[in-house]
């Protein structure tokens, strides 16, 4: 299971918003970075926690 980032197109550029939290990232590289460090239980046992 992968945490789909929501894309946001501003005047300063296209972010992308993780669904979870609500931060934003410029590159989807840190995204996913973010993803795996502060969303990492959501992989490990799924729909364990809310
Ligand atoms: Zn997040």
């Amino acid at each position: 299971m992968r945490l789909k980032a929501i894309k946001i197109t501003n005047r300063y550029g296209t972010f992308f918003m993780c669904p979870r939290c609500g931060k934003l990232f410029k590159y989807s590289k840190d995204y996913t970075k973010h993803v795996n460090k502060a969303h990492k239980h959501l992989f490990k046992k799924e729909n364990k926690e809310e």
